[in-house]
């Protein structure tokens, strides 16, 4: 059974009869201290996918469909302070996205005021490139991480003169002990089994005064570790949840037992009871290109329907 927060439940649940979508974030009268964007929702190629002559990504280039990398930017008020989740090959864009979601301008050479990262796969941290000396040369940008990733960032060019020059200024997170990248801003980070080539793998709570959001882009099949998706949700008011394939289907090139994500279908039957009373709790994000729930409209009306969501580039959560 998974541990779903009751009162909390309800509450929410009643919140959906006045709204009508769970999806969407209540205003409230004053303005809050910390609001969440997603600024990215596809897999680490994004969409459309170099290298991909499928109809998903031939329409996507026709059409200008452009989904980002999976990312999170966060802003604190009032003193429009930005936090960054990962560090994507379009961080260029997802930065100008965050600064014009939370209407903070002139931020210079400081485009961020802290940077938050899970682990070494491209689509996560390829974007410290940009703050670089051939870029934005930032100054001492705080950056957290895993001790096995900032060993990774401090130890490999091109990242190490990144620290070298002191234009990203390396925070080692350890798990389980609450840190805070901006101010009113707790996080905890979930060590979770992924493929761990570079550096080891985190899955992040953010906690606000109002709200906690998990966000778990990158992780290997729930098998693997049994009891991590019920630590994971547990006390957690909006889930980000890897959705990079669907049911596998979509590479039929790969034998089912060689992917390593969680198929949504197997996350969906898992949260089933917890999407059915929380509706829109579950966000799917770091969509393969080729994932149907992209693409598929009659897919994408059952997942809702089973109250689950695909996250979408620029919405916002109250923390
Ligand atoms: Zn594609
Ligand atoms: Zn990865």
């Amino acid at each position: 059974m998974m541990r779903v927060n009751l009162a909390a439940c309800s509450l929410s649940l009643l919140g959906l009869l006045f709204a009508g979508c769970a999806a969407t974030v209540l205003a409230t009268a004053a303005e809050p201290d910390l609001e969440l964007f997603v600024l990215g929702t596809a897999q680490d190629g994004g969409l459309p996918h170099l290298g991909c002559e499928r109809p998903c990504c031939v329409s996507a280039r026709e059409t200008g469909r452009t989904l980002f990398p999976a990312c999170l930017g966060v802003v604190a008020r009032p003193s429009g302070q930005l936090l960054l989740v990962e560090a994507t090959p379009r961080v260029t864009e997802q930065v100008a996205l965050l600064q014009k979601l939370a209407a903070v301008t002139n931020r210079g050479r400081r485009p961020v005021d802290a940077v938050l990262l899970t682990h070494a796969h491209i689509g996560h941290y390829l974007g410290l490139a940009f703050f670089g000396r051939e870029v934005a040369a930032t100054q001492a940008v705080p950056t957290f991480c895993s001790p096995r990733m900032a060993e990774f960032l401090r130890s490999n060019g091109p990242w190490r003169q990144l620290v070298e020059l002191h234009q990203l200024e390396l925070r080692e997170c350890l798990p389980r002990i609450a840190f805070a990248p901006l101010p009113g801003l707790l996080v905890t980070a979930i060590p979770v089994p992924h493929r761990d080539e570079y550096s080891d793998t985190m899955a992040y709570r953010l906690r606000g005064k109002e709200r906690t959001v998990l966000f778990v882009p990158d992780i290997d099949a729930w098998d693997r570790a049994p009891d991590l998706l019920t630590e994971l949700i547990a006390g957690v008011d909006v889930a980000y949840v890897d959705a990079t394939f669907y049911d596998g289907s979509e590479v039929p090139e790969r034998n089912l037992a060689e992917i390593r994500h969680p198929l949504m279908t197997d996350t969906m039957q898992r949260l089933a009871l917890v999407a059915r009373a929380r509706p829109g709790m579950i966000r799917f994000l770091h969509l393969n290109h080729s994932n149907k729930a992209l693409h598929d409209k009659a897919v994408i009306a059952e997942l809702e329907r089973q109250g689950f969501a695909i996250a979408q580039q620029g919405e916002r959560q109250v923390l």
